[in-house]
């Protein structure tokens, strides 16, 4: 058995809050963390309250002026040295992640890695800031734009990608000039403290990143404080919505990126052994707790929905599923019991509502871990878009397959969902996949690609009730998000030379 051991986990007993580079202790309402794959307590963390919370924001509203004022180069610098540490302490904080979230380990490397390639996007920050210049748009007269700083910004992420959805966030936040408060998910804090040190390491001054744990009573004094410019949310749509709601109505700028239901058309002319191979690594993988995975798979046509069928089955047959350590399983558990549950009522409302449980994964035991929230992969045939677990997002790995009879029946489904966050198709044939991209209506979409999570140079998000607001998360929409344009336009008198009022308004030069 391959094992990689969880190793100098740098956590105290109860996980804290890190304000001003320095940690800070706080026993306030302090919540179990659970090792999911075991059950067992490992530790507790604190929920910041409001005063907690007020006091980040005034570590970071007083390192703004001159954070705002330090050279873009500097900034990236610190940036870089950051990127190293990180790749340093890569196995450290996988090690957390899958301690604390459950996922396997080397799913939680590449989980870290895409993180860190947005501090790699982050290091080019002197380039990206360099805005618009025009020399004479009059006689004499020159303008240009420049993308200012907003002040403090927060982000409130998620459980699933505990080190990669901040990272999502801060280093572009920080890199554009900002200063930053984090309020990361208290299912899993171990691994955006372990950063939060390392950016003190990198030399970050003072204040300049905060991370507060917590929950909703730290979410709310984030959104009701006249001092936060911006929030940027991953999460649930029920949250996203109301972080946007209530954070748009007191004046911010938000964007809040939240659930999903992703589609993979499986086409006629596909090949099939390819589509299923991706379906089962984009449905089970991370045990389906991934806002991009695959949980709807639309054939089209039954000789094809058949055949997806009975290869999956086959596939789901040989996957492995046990603790995120070993890194021979293929799917670890899930998040909490709560979660667990929830799922396994999913599977159970899916029988009622008439779908057919071809493989059925509540059976599951795993041997010594009898207290883990493990759920063994389960798919659906002949899922219809009136059902709730067609309907809803499960996030689980439940994979519901559907019938259609052509590629425009299965793009009205998708388009006809809620979600519109990733989609896919499977073909050869290139007219097919083109006029899928274009009128498909999610934000992200693969050809012949399962999970077409953008690289940190595009940047991320979805449609309809899968993002609220209207920039994407990293990639070049941050620099728009984590910036206000300013315009300037600049005449100096030539010869002392000067002009008489003008009372007309300005026309064309
Ligand atoms: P969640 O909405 O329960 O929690 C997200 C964050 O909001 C956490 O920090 C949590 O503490 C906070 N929060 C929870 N309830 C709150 C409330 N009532 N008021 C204020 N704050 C609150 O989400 P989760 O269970 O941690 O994550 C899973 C969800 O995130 C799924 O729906 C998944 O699709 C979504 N997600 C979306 C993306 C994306 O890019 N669209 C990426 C990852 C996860």
């Amino acid at each position: 058995m391959s094992t990689i051991p969880i190793k100098n986990i740098a956590a105290a007993e109860i996980v804290g809050h890190f304000i001003n580079n320095v940690d800070v202790a706080d026993n306030n309402r302090p919540q179990p963390v659970t090792n999911p794959a075991t059950g067992e307590i490992t530790r507790h963390v604190a929920m910041a309250s409001q005063a907690t919370v007020e006091t980040a924001i005034a570590a970071a509203q007083a390192a703004f002026p001159a954070w705002r004022n330090t050279p873009p180069a500097k900034r990236a610098r610190i940036m870089f040295k950051f990127k190293q540490l990180l790749e340093e302490y890569a196995e450290e904080i996988s090690a957390a992640i899958t301690d604390e979230h459950g996922k396997i380990f080397d799913d939680a490397m590449g989980e870290f890695g895409r993180g860190v390639e947005v501090v790699d996007y982050a290091c080019g920050i002197p380039e990206l800031l360099k805005g618009e210049y025009s020399k004479n748009v009059g006689p004499g007269i020159d303008s240009w734009s420049d993308f200012q700083p907003l002040g403090v910004v927060a982000g409130i992420t998620p459980f699933n990608f505990p080190a990669m959805v901040p990272m999502w966030m801060y280093p572009m936040a920080i890199a554009c000039g900002n200063t930053f408060i984090l309020k990361p998910s208290e299912k899993d804090p171990t691994s955006p403290l372990i950063a939060a040190r390392l950016l003190k390491e990198a030399g970050l001054p003072d204040g300049v990143f905060n991370l507060v744990n917590g929950d909703k009573e730290a979410v709310d004094a984030l959104l009701n404080d006249d001092r936060v410019q911006a929030i940027s949310f991953v999460g649930s749509t029920a949250v996203a919505e109301y972080i946007y709601t209530t954070g748009t109505k007191n004046g911010k700028r938000v964007q809040a990126l939240g659930g999903a239901k992703n589609h993979a058309i499986v086409m006629p002319d596909a090949d099939i052994d390819n589509a299923v191979n991706a379906l089962i690594g984009a449905a089970y993988g991370s045990c389906g707790e991934r806002c991009m995975a695959i949980s709807v798979a639309v054939c089209i046509g039954d000789e094809v929905a058949d055949s997806v069928v009975r290869k999956l089955q086959a596939e789901i047959a040989s996957l492995k599923v046990g603790p995120g350590t070993d890194i021979s399983n293929h799917m670890g558990p899930l998040i909490t019991k709560v979660h667990h549950d929830k799922v396994r009522g999913y599977v159970d409302l899916g029988i009622e509502e008439g779908a057919d449980l071809v493989v059925d994964g509540r059976g599951l035991v795993v041997e010594g871990h009898a207290d883990g929230n493990f759920l063994g992969p389960c798919l659906f045939d002949n899922v219809t878009s009136d059902m709730r677990i067609y309907q809803e997002e499960i996030f689980g790995p439940v994979l519901c397959v559907v019938r259609a009879e052509s590629e425009e029946q299965a793009m009205q489904l998708i388009n006809d969902h809620e979600y519109g966050n990733g989609a896919c198709i499977f073909t050869r044939d290139g007219e097919a996949a083109r006029y899928f991209a274009d009128n498909i209506q999610v934000g992200m979409v693969g050809i012949n690609v399962p999970l077409p999570v953008p690289v940190s140079y595009h940047s991320f998000g979805g449609w309809k009730r899968s993002l609220f607001g209207d920039l994407f998360a990293y990639g070049p929409d941050s620099i728009r998000f984590y910036t206000r344009r300013k315009t300037i336009t600049q005449r100096w008198p030539v010869g002392g030379v000067r002009e008489k009022a003008k009372f007309a308004f300005p026309g064309r030069q």
